[in-house]
């Protein structure tokens, strides 16, 4: 496994991470969590993504519960915090009361007493972002928490973040946790520049476009059976599953075979190219996909290859940094 560094810290992620959203406490059980969570680690992935929404708390508990016994110096755990988690008026957002209150309910399910990156699930336009930074500060300084971190932030956010961390001497922002893949490339142009120039990294989500770029989904409305497409969660892959992209993709897999390269493969060897991404977080619904995708590491694209394969799906891919964050997630 190769490990990087997180934004300009000394801590050090594994390329690969394995995150649970849509599969521990939803789409699988908690045996076969464990079995991919073991698949992981075999593979020599130490970082492990989640986040106090997902299934309303029962993935970080599902992830503890796989995790238990495991050094908790051989792993980084990451969560997040914005999405709303209870009923009530503060259950959401990033308040310092909703932040502290938050950040227990995820070290009881997770079994640990830190977390080794707490992230901003999201931007909170209703919280004065200097309350947010200072309970992010209160809890690296209570041991709670090692490092900070954005998901899904613009670029002018993170700067205005940079800002207001400095003026008030408080601990910064070391990553952002954008969606990246050959499919939806919206980070590029302002948010990757922004961070490179900043000491961020980024950890990127659905690096495989949710398992599209496996290869998995084929035009025409066939979706195979116990794939993310076919579960209860269908709607978050939807926006991939449409004929236009599903034969840019076929032309992709058609590509990789020609060179004897696995698609999944080529999809994380292709977001680890940029040295601003510190580490892709893949999901996975079985153990044997975490054996496969690691294979990424094994495998050299050469520049010819990647000006082809981009050329193929750069016409569905999405490049406009307004999508960063629709304006309909805003609270
Ligand atoms: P991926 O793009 O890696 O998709 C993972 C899914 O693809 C798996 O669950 C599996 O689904 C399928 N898959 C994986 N490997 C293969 C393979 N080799 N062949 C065929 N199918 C495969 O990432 P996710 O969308 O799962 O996101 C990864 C993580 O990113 C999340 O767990 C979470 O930690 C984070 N995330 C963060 C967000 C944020 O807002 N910050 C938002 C979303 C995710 P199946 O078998 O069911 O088809």
């Amino acid at each position: 496994m190769e490990h990087r560094h997180l934004g300009r810290t000394g801590m050090l992620v594994s390329s690969l991470s394995y995150g649970n959203w849509l599969t521990h406490g939803s789409q699988i059980e908690q045996d076969q969590a464990t079995a991919c969570v073991k698949a992981a680690l075999d593979a020599g992935i130490t970082t492990f993504d989640t986040a106090d929404v997902y299934a309303i708390g029962k993935a970080e508990e599902v992830l503890g519960s796989a995790l238990k016994g495991v050094r908790r110096d051989s792993i980084e755990i990451f969560t997040k915090v914005y999405w709303p988690t209870g009923p009530n008026p503060n259950n959401r957002g990033l308040s310092r009361k909703h932040i502290m209150e938050s950040l227990d309910a995820s070290l009881k399910r997770l079994g640990t007493d830190h977390v080794d990156l707490l992230q901003a699930h999201r931007y909170d336009y209703a919280t004065p972002l200097d309350e947010t930074l200072r309970a992010f500060d209160d809890l690296v300084r209570m041991g709670k928490v090692h490092y900070i971190g954005v998901s899904e932030w613009k670029a002018s956010e993170i700067e205005q973040a940079l800002v207001i961390a400095k003026d008030m001497g408080l601990d910064r922002i070391v990553s952002s946790q954008p969606q990246y893949s050959l499919l939806w490339r919206v980070i590029e142009e302002e948010v990757v520049p922004t961070c490179e120039a900043n000491g961020i990294s980024q950890i990127v989500w659905s690096p495989l476009a949710q398992g599209v770029l496996s290869g998995k989904y084929l035009p025409g409305g066939v979706i195979p059976e116990g794939s993310r497409g076919a579960s209860k969660d269908a709607n978050m892959v939807s926006r991939f599953l449409n004929d236009e992209t599903l034969t840019a993709v076929a032309a992709y897999v058609a590509l990789c075979k020609e060179a004897g390269l696995k698609p999944a493969q080529v999809a994380l060897a292709w977001v680890l190219r940029n040295k601003n991404v510190a580490s892709a977080i893949v999901g996975a619904s079985r153990p044997e996909q975490i054996a496969e995708n690691v294979g990424a590491l094994d495998i050299t694209l050469e520049d010819d290859f990647v000006a082809a394969i981009e050329a193929v799906l750069a016409p569905v891919a999405k490049f406009d940094p307004a999508l960063t964050i629709s304006p309909a997630e805003r609270v």
